[in-house]
């Protein structure tokens, strides 16, 4: 256990697998987050049962995969730990089918704050309520576990009835392999703040939003689409490879001189006091529950701007570029690899 870095930090010794021995777990949902949890559990030596409903179209991989289906209610009254992993929207619905089955000393357990948090789930009395969550998607969880490694992850314990809340929700992140690579503790209150704020500001909004623009603007000022794309989205990928290997310092270090130079001098000009302002806001929207009821209502309207957004995303000039772009990538690649076959 660490705290050098204020959040405590959980590894291997710290979790014992005892505390989820001799226990079933369900695990609702076979997606993502499903199938890995799943399948790393089972190979940890868990009892496991997949709770699917009956006309879902995952049964078929679980039973697959070795792993015994069943419908959620009747994975639920088996498990001694129901692990929630069907999509968030569909969560609330899926505790109704279930919480009938969930006994006294039952944990009830998120990879995700969000319907806790803003109360679309009020989880009843006597069971403990926790989170495991991996900060990776799924096939990531699946193939370190396979590789002997670990997937760096979450815990947090909202209620605790049996007084082994943490312990059991460790010993689960070391099941799914995640305390290898270190658990931080949080709350499900940080979590779903942060995990929301991120993705909207930063990886899937900010980004998108910065690529669109940067793209626009060079296109406007009358570069070629395919220079833009190049530009604004394809060697993204380069810089955040580098980022993720070792932080910023590694990527200023691998970039030229006058990258860094330039980066450096107009990066702060283009996401600017402005930009703070308006993440401020969409922070804000977070903390004061303004983007869940949003969300949720969007949903209960049968997500008719949800769609619409998607469609004018899908139909942006940089995504046909892009395909088109792709192509070309796909068929060199082969011609490559072809190639590399023929030369002795
Ligand atoms: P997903 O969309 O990949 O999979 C959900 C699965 O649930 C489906 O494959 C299906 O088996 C089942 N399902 C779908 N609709 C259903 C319905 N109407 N009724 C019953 N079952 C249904 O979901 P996911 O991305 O694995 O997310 C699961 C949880 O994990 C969420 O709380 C999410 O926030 C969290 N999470 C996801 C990631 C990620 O990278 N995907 C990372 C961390 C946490
Ligand atoms: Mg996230
Ligand atoms: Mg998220
Ligand atoms: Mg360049
Ligand atoms: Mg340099």
């Amino acid at each position: 256990m660490t705290d050098e870095l204020n959040a405590t930090i959980y590894y291997e010794d710290d979790a014992d697998a005892n505390y989820l021995s001799g226990k079933t777990v369900a695990v609702l949902g076979y997606g993502s987050q499903g199938h890995a949890h799943a399948q790393n559990l089972a190979d940890s030596g868990v009892d496991v049962v997949v709770g699917l409903r009956e006309d879902s179209s995952s049964r078929a991989a679980a039973k697959e995969d070795g792993l015994e289906v069943a419908t959620a209610k009747e994975a639920a009254a088996k498990a001694d730990v129901v692990s929630v992993l069907v999509p968030d929207t569909v969560q609330p619905a899926v505790y109704e089918e279930i919480k009938d089955e969930l006994e006294a000393g039952n944990t009830l357990q998120f990879a995700h704050g969000f319907n806790i948090h803003y109360n679309q789930i009020k989880p009843k009395d006597g069971i403990d309520v926790t989170m495991v969550a991996p900060k990776s998607p799924g096939h990531l969880v699946r193939r370190n576990y396979e590789a002997g490694e670990g997937t760096p992850g979450l815990v947090a314990v909202y209620q605790d009835e049996t007084g082994e809340a943490k312990e059991r929700a460790l010993a689960y992140a070391q099941a799914i392999g995640c305390a290898r690579a270190g658990v931080v503790e949080t709350s499900f209150r940080e979590e779903t703040e942060t995990d929301l704020f991120g993705e909207q500001a930063v990886l899937c909004g900010g980004v998108t939003s910065l690529v669109k623009t940067g793209y626009e603007t060079l296109v406007d000022a009358g570069y070629s689409p395919e220079m833009a794309y190049f530009e604004c989205l394809n060697e993204l990928k380069l810089i955040v490879d580098l980022m993720y290997e070792g932080g910023l310092g590694e990527m200023w270090d691998s970039v030229s001189d006058t990258a860094e130079y330039g980066g450096l001098t107009r990066g702060d000009v283009v996401v600017d006091d402005h930009a703070r302002e308006r993440m401020e806001e969409v922070l804000e929207q977070v903390q004061n529950g303004e983007f869940a009821r949003q969300w949720i209502v969007e949903n209960q309207a049968g997500r008719p701007s949800y769609t619409q957004l998607r469609e004018a995303e899908g139909n942006h000039e940089i995504e046909q570029v892009g395909e088109e772009l792709r192509a070309l990538f796909a068929w060199a690649e082969e011609k490559e690899t072809e190639e590399d076959k023929e030369s002795p």
